[in-house]
């Protein structure tokens, strides 16, 4: 019995290790066509964007370094060559910008002038992928024929976030300052606010009509009604953390209060309705 025990443990250790090992093996790297050479890519972490054609990919952030193989397949099957062009990140965490150390080797990558000061100090992050171009302006390009503007934005997300505006074809992609029908991640370690957060969720809901397409950091494809929602969801949860905040409940009571049914489906395993709870009452 004791030995059965001993085994059983054993091989559950294992067998755990092995899942924490292939966390990547059954992501599946997934092209979604929105408007002429313009893609959406999904796979794991943050939503990419690709613009094919022949001069090269322009692409929209890069995931995690371990998917860049699969990544590089699904270029090649909606593109000539599937060669990379240029890169963009829309903000510093790992999950956007790990695969740039792959996917960013020899080409141009672009980023918020803060995600180079972010990824310079940070120990984890390969030095091969830092940003090349480095911006505080919006920046026109146009590449295989699409016109695009990368438009760094105020504090929200992190104090590095930029979105791509793709104004002809009406696609947007926001990276994190949009988290599809889920609690957002605010990084306030990162210079986040949850001020700027609802505020540029604003600015994006003035940019665009009912027509975009807004592809999400994290979700589903969305657009102006789920920008809307998302909106209300904050505005309102916000009021309610700030009502308990004014009668005198702490953290840990506000936590317990909740936030009621409402907005149950917005609860998801990384921001939690305590962790949304926590965020909303550390904002001014
Ligand atoms: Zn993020």
């Amino acid at each position: 019995m004791r030995l059965f025990t001993v085994l059983a443990v054993s091989l559950l250790a294992f067998y755990s290790m092995a899942a924490e090992k292939d966390r990547f093996a059954d992501v599946q790297i997934q092209a979604k066509p929105l408007a002429g050479n313009i893609y959406m890519l999904t796979g794991s972490g943050g939503n990419m964007a690709a613009v094919t054609g022949p001069q090269g990919v322009l692409l929209v952030d890069a995931q995690f370094a371990e998917l860049a193989a699969k990544i590089q397949t699904t270029l090649q099957e909606i593109s000539a060559n599937g060669k990379i062009a240029t890169l963009v990140n829309t903000h510093h965490h790992a999950d956007h910008v790990s695969g740039n150390k792959v996917l960013g080797q020899g080409v141009a990558i672009i980023a918020h002038q803060n995600v180079y000061q972010r990824l310079k100090t940070d120990e984890k992050f390969d030095k091969k992928g830092l940003p090349t171009v480095l911006l505080q302006q919006p920046l026109a390009l146009n590449i295989n024929n699409v016109a695009l503007e990368l438009i760094p934005m105020p504090v929200s997300h992190t104090d590095g976030d930029l979105v791509v505006w793709f104004k002809e074809a009406n696609v947007l992609h926001t990276g994190d300052l949009m988290f599809a029908g889920r609690f957002p991640f605010i990084d306030v370690k990162s210079g986040g606010s949850v001020a700027g957060y609802i505020e540029n969720t604003k600015q994006l809901i003035a940019k665009i009509d009912d027509q975009t397409q807004v592809i999400p950091g994290h979700g589903e494809l969305t657009d102006k009604a789920g920008l809307r929602q998302s909106l209300l969801m904050m505005e309102q949860t916000l009021a309610l953390v700030q009502s308990y905040k004014k009668a005198g409940l702490s953290l840990e009571q506000a936590v317990a209060k909740g936030l009621g049914d409402k907005y149950k489906s917005w609860h998801w395993n990384f921001i939690t309705e305590q962790r949304w709870i926590e965020t909303l009452y550390q904002a001014e």
